[in-house]
This record gives C-alpha cells, sequence and structure tokens, in this order.
C-alpha cells in the first residue's frame, strides 16, 4: 500500500501550492543525503517527499491523484513519480531552492565521493498502436542532442575543480547544514571551456540531430518511461553523457478496448444469426480470427480467446482477448416481418428460457476476474 502524499508532506488536502511547496522544501532539507550520510530510511523519506512533491505540485498531476489515488499513475510512473531518481529529484531543486538551478546539466551523476557532472536528460513521446504494443516494436526516432562540438577543449574549473558545485556550511534551524549550490563560475559543468570552433555555443557544444533507435518491449503500458542510457545531451569534459527518457503513449484502437493485459472485443451479430448460428471475422492484435457462434447464441455471451491478448510486460504469459456478443435487435420491420414476429409471439421457441450457462451479467463479470 502506497503512503498518501499529502501525509508524506504532512500536510491537508486543501493545502495551497505556496504550503505545498514549504512543506517539501522543510522535508527535503531534514532528509537530505548530504545531511544524512549513509542514513538509507532518511534517503527513502527524501524520495518519498520528492515524489509527492512532484505529483502535489502539478495541477494536472494533482487533479488526477486527488480523483484516483495512486491508481492515477500505474503502470509507470511518468507523470506520475514512480520513477524518480535521484537526478530527477535534484532537477527539481532548482524550482524548489530558486537560485540558477544547474544550467543546462543536471549536476549529480554518481554518488558518493567526487561528483561527476551529468549531461542533462531528454524527454520524448512516443505513440504506439495496440499491435505495436502487443509485438514489441523497434522505433527510430529522431532526437536533437547537444554534443561537445570536434575541437572542443576543455580546462577543469579552478573554483569548484570540475565538481560543478560548491559547498557551503550553513547554520539553520535545524542546526549547521551543508548545502550544495551549482558552480557559478563554470555554471555547474565543472569545466571551463578552452578552445571551442566558433559556431558551437558557451559550453563547446553543438546542437545535432541524431537518429535513436529504440527497441520497445511487448506489452509496455500508457505512461510508462523507458530510459535509453547515454542518448541524453553531453556534459563538458569529462562528464558523463545524460539520458534518452521515452514517454509511452498509447493510441487508441478502432476495434478492440486494452484492459491491462486483455483485450475486449464487441461483437454484434444479427438476430436471424444468432438463432441460426454463423461465424464472424474480428481483429485481434496479430491480425484477423475467424470465430465461430454456435446456434441459438445469446446476447451478452464472452467468448475468450485465450493468449490473444497482450504479452505481459513482466514475462507472465499473455492476456486473453474477451469477445462480447451482442444481438441486434431488428429497429424497424417490414409489413411481413411484423405479421411473422406477431405469429412467434406465442410460439414456445421464442419464450426465454435461461438455462445456468446464461449467467446473468454480475455473474460473467465475477467469473472473468476470479
Ligand atoms: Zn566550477
Amino acid at each position: 500500500m502506497k503512503e498518501d502524499y499529502y501525509e508524506i508532506l504532512g500536510i491537508s488536502k486543501g493545502a495551497t501550492v505556496a504550503e505545498i511547496k514549504k512543506a517539501y522544501r522543510k522535508k527535503a532539507i531534514e532528509d537530505h543525503p548530504d545531511k544524512n550520510p549513509g542514513d538509507e530510511k532518511a534517503e527513502e523519506r527524501f524520495k518519498k517527499a520528492a515524489e509527492a512533491y512532484e505529483v502535489l505540485s502539478d495541477s494536472d498531476k494533482k487533479a488526477r491523484y486527488d480523483q484516483y489515488g495512486h491508481q492515477a499513475f500505474e503502470g509507470g510512473g511518468f507523470g506520475g513519480g514512480g520513477g524518480m531518481n535521484m537526478d530527477d529529484i535534484f532537477s527539481q531543486f532548482g524550482d524548489i531552492f530558486g537560485g540558477g538551478g544547474f544550467g543546462g546539466f543536471s549536476g549529480f551523476g554518481g554518488g558518493g565521493g567526487r561528483r561527476t557532472v551529468k549531461g542533462s536528460n531528454l524527454r520524448i513521446r512516443v505513440k504506439l498502436t495496440l499491435e505495436e504494443i502487443a509485438n514489441g516494436v523497434e522505433k527510430k526516432i529522431k532526437v536533437k542532442r547537444k554534443k561537445v562540438a570536434q575541437g572542443t577543449t576543455y580546462n577543469t574549473c579552478g573554483t569548484c575543480n570540475g565538481s560543478g558545485q560548491v559547498t557551503r556550511i550553513q547554520n539553520t534551524i535545524l542546526g549547521r547544514m551543508q548545502t550544495s549550490a551549482t558552480c557559478s563560475t563554470c555554471g555547474g559543468g565543472g569545466q571551463m571551456v578552452d578552445k571551442k570552433p566558433t559556431n558551437a555555443d558557451a559550453h563547446g557544444m553543438l546542437a545535432t540531430e541524431e537518429t535513436v533507435s529504440i527497441k520497445i518491449p511487448a506489452g509496455v503500458v500508457d505512461g510508462m518511461q523507458l530510459k535509453v542510457t547515454g542518448k541524453g545531451n553531453d556534459a563538458p569534459g569529462n562528464g558523463v553523457t545524460g539520458d534518452l527518457l521515452v514517454a509511452i503513449e498509447e493510441l487508441p484502437h478502432a476495434a478492440l478496448q486494452r484492459e491491462g493485459d486483455n483485450l475486449h472485443y464487441d461483437l454484434y451479430i444479427s438476430f436471424s444469426e444468432a438463432a441460426l448460428g454463423t461465424s464472424k471475422e474480428i481483429d485481434t492484435v496479430t491480425g484477423k480470427v475467424r470465430i465461430k457462434i454456435d446456434t441459438g447464441a445469446q446476447s451478452g455471451k464472452i467468448l475468450r480467446l485465450r493468449n490473444k491478448g497482450i504479452p505481459s510486460i513482466n514475462g507472465y504469459g499473455t492476456g486473453d482477448l474477451l469477445v462480447h456478443v451482442n444481438v441486434w435487435t431488428p429497429k424497424t420491420l417490414s409489413k411481413e416481418q411484423k405479421e411473422f414476429f406477431e405469429k412467434m409471439n406465442d410460439d414456445e421457441h421464442f419464450q426465454p428460457k435461461p438455462e445456468k450457462e446464461d449467467k446473468s451479467f454480475f455473474e460473467k463479470v465475477k467469473d472473468m476476474f476470479s
């Protein structure tokens, strides 16, 4: 059970934007890893608070959370918070603690000891059809990345010794506290440009366009975020290149509805097809399939096509395709048809006689989830 975001920050549901920010700032200072070295519980609280703030500080996400709770962000984290790492948290700090941010460099790379400067992450969105999601796909995406220009050389920044950060000891009401701020000499890059080509920017970088190939596994979920390591922006000097974060967006399908790993298909058959039996071609994520409808099919019947759903992203098998049979009742009748049905009104074959297997809708739903 995930903790309530409001409880994590110790605020009420009616908290204002300023109160949310203030509460988060307090928690972030208390549990900051620099202040609690080696304390995993503090780090855990620090991450939780960051995740809570990420959602509650965004009016859109907050509204979704208020309505649906944690379920609003199930299945991934993009737009939620589940997938936050320390880089994301620290990059959020520019907003919270004011100051210059990190000048395009997200700042913290390797934990412990000397920190390596890391280039900023890039974020893109990839739209996938249900078929692509079901089968897995490789996408080639054009990405605009900042790369160190050929011919650029760097010197290590003398002010911060290449860390990009300057450390200050501050006396606060919470006690003596070590805070790190972006080095103003190098802007957080840790490196000063020595020589650079004329077309490069102030950090010796060039904006380049690169086609990145992204392997998307079968079973991804809308909102999920994939990471392609080292395909973000370069960091100057010996820094580590940032990552490319790929958010998955699922395009609606014309005939199929997804529910977790299962798919649903609404099949409409005519009155006479239901009475006489028929066969129908339906869409699946792996192509068309012909299914048989028995004589005397009832509206509301659900046919389960095993393993015709979406493969589980975690590798736990494949979902099913549930075909919902709907018998179409004619809305208008010719004179002859009307006479025919009037004659049939008292016919015993036309009298409803539900048997055990013609279960009520609720029993069927119960079965489906058991
Ligand atoms: Zn510096």
